[in-house]
């Protein structure tokens, strides 16, 4: 089949590569150029799932990573402090991982396409697989971001391990990830674009050097509340539908995820069933609508923790299940204790 992929991110680049390696003509359209495309974002995600989509991909994925976590330290309001073991927490190199799985396959950089400027017929099938812009696919009334940025620094001499400052009302947080000698990426979401931390950071941190500034908004809304997933022969795939983990705005794995949805719909008929793919994707990323309500009622300040127990526990154990694809321990107490510093 002939298919057209808009957007040479995590799923763009991923989907590319399995579709051409499947036998099918992919075509890549990236709006940013060939040498300044750059993924907005800190590169951190479960080495336990990337590892496994990289030998899918023909990739290995030892040779990305850039830092092995061990311990995440989380500063919470009211100067509560907690820590979480890693379990495969990693950055990795995500640009060198996105160009390889492009070598050998047709990409035109450098032009942002529309809805109405895409040559739609040109192709059996296009994929929308443009991120937080989601370019090609009207606009959902529910949809939710939150606004955020970051700075790639180097020259860091005395942070060497990942760590987050919580806002209250969990209107957003601060992070930093490393990404190995001395560089790593500082930023933060914020409903309210106060952005604490930041400016702490260089404070404290007086050689660090900023190589970049980058920044856009991450989608919170989950893929219930981001139909439809398609017009025409166009499909969503990865945050242009939602499948971003609202907790924490992480979107590498549930992109991905959601790619490999797509390829067993496609590879199981001649034509793509559009029902059997929403009802995959709705089905996996069912708890984020759950998780994303807990977020919401905590921003309007409306969570209590006994009437929405239920809620909260369905959060838990969905994650608990998946506790190898967060890369960090899931445990009951601290979560709790985490909702109410918030
Ligand atoms: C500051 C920040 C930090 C983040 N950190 C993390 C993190 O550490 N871990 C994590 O799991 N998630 C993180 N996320 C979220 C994660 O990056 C995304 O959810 C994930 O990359 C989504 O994958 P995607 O392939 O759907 O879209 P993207 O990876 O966003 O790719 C979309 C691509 O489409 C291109 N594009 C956009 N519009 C058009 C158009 N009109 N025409 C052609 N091309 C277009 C873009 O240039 C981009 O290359 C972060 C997000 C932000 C903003």
């Amino acid at each position: 089949m002939k298919i057209g992929v808009v957007g040479a991110g995590v799923a763009g680049s991923y989907l590319s590569r399995m579709l051409e390696d499947r036998g099918h003509k992919v075509k890549v359209f990236e709006s940013s150029g060939m040498n300044s495309h750059w993924p907005v974002c800190a590169w951190g995600a479960s080495k336990n799932m990337l590892e496994t989509f990289s030998a899918k991909a023909g990739l290995n994925f030892d040779n990305y990573i850039l830092h092995s976590g061990k311990i995440l330290k989380m500063y919470l309001p009211e100067n509560n402090i907690e820590y979480l073991d890693l379990k495969g927490l990693v950055t990795y190199d995500k640009k060198r991982w996105e160009h390889d799985l492009l070598k050998g396959i047709e990409v035109g950089y450098g032009t942002r396409f529309t809805h109405e400027s895409f040559p739609t017929s040109d192709f059996d099938y296009v994929l929308d697989c443009t991120g937080y812009h989601r370019s090609l696919l009207p606009k959902s009334i529910h949809d939710f971001v939150i606004p955020a940025y970051e700075y790639l620094v180097e020259n860091v001499n005395d942070v060497n391990e990942f760590y987050v400052i919580g806002y209250k009302g969990a209107r957003g947080y601060f992070w930093y990830f490393p990404l190995g000698g001395g560089r790593g990426y500082v930023g933060a979401g914020d409903i309210d674009r106060k952005y604490v931390g930041i400016e702490e950071f260089f404070q404290k941190n007086r050689s660090a050097r900023v190589i970049k500034k980058i920044g856009r908004p991450i989608r919170l809304s989950p893929p219930s509340l981001m139909k439809p997933f398609f017009l025409k022969n166009i499909i969503g795939v990865g945050e242009s539908i939602g499948c971003v983990f609202p907790m924490l705005g992480e979107g590498i794995i549930p992109s991905l995820i959601c790619s490999d949805l797509f390829l067993e719909v496609l590879d199981n008929s001649d034509k793509f069933d559009y029902d059997r793919y929403t009802k995959k994707v709705l089905n996996k990323f069912r708890y984020y609508r759950d998780v994303y309500r807990i977020i919401r009622l905590k921003m309007s300040g409306s969570l209590n923790t006994l009437k929405h127990f239920k809620l909260l526990m369905t959060m838990y154990t969905n994650m608990k299940r998946e506790e190898k694809r967060f890369g960090f321990e899931i445990s009951f107490d601290k979560m709790t204790r985490l909702v109410r510093a918030l």
